[in-house]
């Protein structure tokens, strides 16, 4: 069977990756196939389950895939290491989908590479479906994702510190370019790599960069404006991404690498769910300061093709990393805007949102249902009870509300406008983490009946479903602090 594939990485030289077949398992079965993302990568709309298991288990190779492990280095929790690769994954090929757009086809889980180091280049079920679960819930919040088409399991055991089902994901991305696969050639000295590179990634993801004054220069900056961008929409719906080494970094702009990420509940900026990020690296507040930080790491890779004049190439470069902060800001401010209902901007509106914020965090409020209240609120003032609920007191968020008000007056949105403003920046749904550990613990057992439900759930976030209310809660209070575990 062909799929359809090209293979424009594979055009690259051999170093930038390695050729490696999938490890065959002994019984793959589907568990879950994304019929609408196959349709958009226009893949045979009759596969059946057979043909799914066989393909997306790496048991059968598609007759047109040429199977390549990618290679890239990283800054591992601040720390840097000049070899890291796909020790896991393992890409098929990549396809054109019905948008034109050359999406790459990878495996995850599907046995050891090159770059494996220690690992067994396997995968246990319940990070597979919590990656397939996360980033379908991202997507559907209409924040730029990779993309999951199936997990299969392959009738073989993992071992860690339980015996759990293997399970191979098949992820779907822009591509699989990292700022650390600028820093694995960049660390050899390899200067005739990072040109080839560079003009890859200017071919896939930015074409319009070719032809500035200095092309190296325009990526990085087109780079960095689509991290301000997507920060700010993690921020927006209190997504904590957990583990933003420099090698889970997509260049095209992507969320990648759904490992230790969650959704905060109670309002706090210093929230960390995942149990290795102790200092709190990758807390939801430090996010934007990180991915800058991020961003100078792939500004020094590009430094030699900035400018031949050290000095001015870390001049320019500079100036863009530099700006990184205020698009960040602006576009966190537009977002916090419209999550109260404004269209129109006014000097006061930063300081009646960190107020918000201060009297959220000193509720600990739920961010995801604080947002939710308000937009209530905004259509009817019998409403604001809800929000008293989520607050110790009235009085904690009665002074604010006044002040929203006086200020909506001057906003121009009709009520209805504001109404649906507001019910597309504010989620109703999120996946909360104990309906997420509950739907994976189930389906670890074999049930995938609470896993299908909070997807269906989850992927029409900002709707209101009245049958669905229960998702809506966060767990209750006297569940223990909630960790999440690096996905193996
Ligand atoms: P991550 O923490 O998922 O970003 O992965 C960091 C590095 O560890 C990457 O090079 C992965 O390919 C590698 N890795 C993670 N899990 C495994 C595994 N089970 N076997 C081999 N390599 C792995
Ligand atoms: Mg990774
Ligand atoms: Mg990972």
């Amino acid at each position: 069977m062909k799929l359809g594939f090209e293979h424009t990485y594979a055009t690259l030289p051999p170093r930038f990756y390695a050729r490696v077949e999938p490890a065959k398992v002994t019984a793959p079965e589907t568990v879950i196939f994304n019929r609408e993302l196959a349709a958009e990568l226009r893949f045979d709309p009759n596969m059946d389950d057979r043909q799914v298991a066989a393909l997306f288990s790496g048991n059968e190779l598609a007759e047109d895939s040429t199977p390549i492990a990618m290679a890239y280095a990283g800054h591992q929790f601040g720390g840097f290491v000049p070899q890291l690769g796909d020790g896991r994954a393992i890409l098929l090929g990549e396809i054109r989908d019905n948008r034109g757009i050359l999406r790459d086809v990878q495996l995850k889980g599907s046995g050891r590479t090159p770059f494996s180091r220690g690992g067994d280049g396997r995968a246990a079920i319940g990070p597979m479906l919590r990656e397939y679960l996360i980033s379908e819930a991202m997507h559907a919040l209409r924040i730029p994702t990779t993309r999951s088409l199936a997990v299969v399991t392959t009738g073989e055991q993992v071992y860690r510190t339980e015996i759990l089902p293997g399970a191979v994901l098949t992820r779907v991305a822009a591509s699989h370019l990292r700022v650390g696969t600028f820093q694995y050639f960049a660390a050899r000295g390899d200067q005739e790599a990072l040109k080839e590179l560079l003009d890859y990634v200017i071919n896939r993801h930015y074409p319009e960069a070719r032809n500035a004054d200095v092309p190296a220069l325009a990526v990085l900056k087109a780079i960095t404006a689509r991290q301000a961008a997507l920060i700010a929409d993690w921020m927006r719906v209190g997504f904590i991404h957990g583990v933003m080494n420099t090698d889970n970094m997509a260049l095209s702009g992507e969320t990648i690498d759904y490992g230790p990420c969650a959704f905060m509940d109670r309002y706090d900026p210093q929230t960390v769910f995942s149990s290795i990020d102790l200092g709190g690296r990758y807390s939801y507040t430090n996010q934007p300061g990180i991915a800058q930080w991020n961003l100078a790491r792939l500004a020094e890779t590009l430094l030699p093709l900035i400018d031949t004049d050290e000095a001015k190439s870390v001049e320019l470069a500079t100036g863009v990393i530099e700006g990184f902060v205020e698009q960040f800001e602006t576009a966190f401010l537009a977002h916090m805007r419209r999550k109260i209902g404004l269209v129109s901007a006014e000097d006061g509106d930063a300081d009646l949102i960190s107020l918000l914020l201060a009297a959220m965090q000193k509720a600990q409020a739920d961010f995801t249902l604080t947002f939710s209240a308000l937009s209530r609120a905004a259509e009817t003032q019998s409403a604001d009870a809800a929000l008293h609920e989520l607050f110790a007191t009235s009085a904690d968020v009665d002074g604010w509300l006044q002040a929203w008000r006086a200020r909506l007056v001057l906003d121009p949105q009709s009520p209805a406008e504001r109404a649906e403003t507001m019910r597309l920046a504010n989620p109703e749904f999120v996946p909360r983490n104990h309906r997420v550990e509950a739907a994976l613990q189930a389906a670890t057992a074999g049930d995938m009946q609470p896993f299908n439900r909070l997807l269906a759930i989850i992927q029409r976030p900002y709707d209101r479903q009245p049958d669905a209310a229960e998702y809506t809660q966060p767990a209750p209070a006297s569940d223990e602090k909630y960790k999440t575990f690096c996905g193996t």
